[in-house]
């Protein structure tokens, strides 16, 4: 039996996520993308919230991110195992899906390894533009993997990022990274040590994959002022930055209960005091309020940004026809002949049923 029009699901596969792109320009789909988070995050309460599902092994993690704000209901499958790159693998990959929370059926299914980067990177800007200095126009880029060049632009189309201090411990992902940004736009600098990474950066991005308590950032590397967009930090017993830098630092998050168990904060008593960024983007909190605090947007991603991502993806299909039409459900033309319509599929053309 052909499946019905109306149980088709559109289907973005990787390629067609990056046909998208380039119909839309990434500079634009990242400000649009940032646009679709601080909307959602404007109606924060509305939201069904948890903290991810989260499946942990010796080399990773599998996640499980859902959330509704009670018409929509949408979910991610993320992974992340930080040892993939040696095996020529990717440490973070995903796929999402949306449903309509009125009859339950899903409305889109989408790759999301890519809208992860970007919705990442929007997150970070559009943070960044409530919380870092006023002017910044430096940003020091370590850990130089997959999200980098991402964050990078997204800063560069959100925040006006002029120059991009990189470094990596693998100067190979440093020499990628800047050849990837080559044509972007901004002065792209390649550093042999963090430090020199930091020197004149008003945003200090940290985007390692490290499955230990690392310290990129050591406590007298961060002077007053700066803005820190932690990113990498975002597993139980995984985290970037020294201790006494977060001591020093106003800490914004996403979801508290999340954010304990998986951000930087994790390596603080549970009743430490931060800020909900939806709090800020709504007006109820305070963002950067001196020149000479330090903020630190302790990312780890939460669900509602990736509920953000896939509503963008959806609207922005509409006339591109860029998606497979999948037949994902079964939809008998009966709805409670599901097995007639197995035993109907059995039938050959030269055989009478
Ligand atoms: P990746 O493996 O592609 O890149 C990580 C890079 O970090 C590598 O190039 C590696 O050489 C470098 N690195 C490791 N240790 C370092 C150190 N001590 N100093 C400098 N560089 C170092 O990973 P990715 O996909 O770019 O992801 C980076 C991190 O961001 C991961 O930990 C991932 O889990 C996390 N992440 C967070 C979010 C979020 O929403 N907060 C979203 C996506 C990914």
């Amino acid at each position: 039996m052909k499946p019905s029009d109306k149980a088709l699901v559109p289907f973005v596969s990787v390629d067609h996520m990056m046909q998208l792109i380039h119909h839309i320009g990434l500079e634009k789909m990242l400000i649009g993308l940032a646009e679709y988070i601080e909307a959602d995050f404007r109606r924060w309460e509305l939201f069904d919230k948890t903290p991810r599902v989260a499946s942990h092994s010796a080399t990773g993690v599998i996640e499980l991110m859902p959330t509704s704000d009670g018409e929509v209901y949408g979910f991610k499958y993320v992974n992340g195992h930080p040892s993939n790159t040696q095996k020529g693998l990717q440490t973070v990959t995903a796929f999402g899906l949306l449903a309509d929370v009125a009859n339950g059926y899903p409305v889109l299914l989408s790759e999301m390894t890519i809208l992860t980067a970007l919705r990442t990177a929007a997150t970070s800007a559009m943070v960044a533009r409530y919380l870092a200095p006023a002017g910044a126009d430096t940003m020091a880029m370590i850990g130089n993997g997959a999200q980098s060049e991402f964050q990078t632009m997204a800063m560069k189309a959100i925040c006006g990022l002029k120059t991009v201090r990189l470094y990596d411990i693998d100067r190979a992902a440093t020499a990628k990274c800047a050849a990837n940004l080559a044509q972007a736009g901004l002065n792209v600098v390649s550093c042999s040590t963090p430090q020199q990474a930091i020197e004149g950066a008003q945003i200090l991005t940290t985007c390692t994959a490290d499955k230990q308590y690392a310290t990129i950032l050591s406590d007298n590397m961060v002077g007053p002022g700066v803005h820190i967009n932690a990113i990498g930090g975002d597993c139980p017993g995984k985290t970037e930055l020294a201790p006494g830098i977060l001591h020093r630092s106003d800490i914004f998050v996403e979801y508290p209960p999340q954010t304990r168990i998986e951000g930087e904060i994790q390596q603080l008593e549970a009743d430490h005091p931060v800020t909900e960024i939806w709090q800020v983007v709504v007006g109820a909190a305070d963002g950067r309020t001196s020149k000479s605090q330090i903020t630190l947007f302790d990312s780890v991603g939460f669900a509602i940004e990736d509920f953000s991502a896939l509503r963008y993806v959806r609207d922005q299909l509409q006339g591109t026809g860029l998606f497979h039409a999948l037949d994902l459900l079964a939809d008998p033309d009966d709805p409670r002949d599901l097995f007639g319509m197995v035993l109907r599929a059995g039938c050959l053309p030269s055989r009478a049923c």
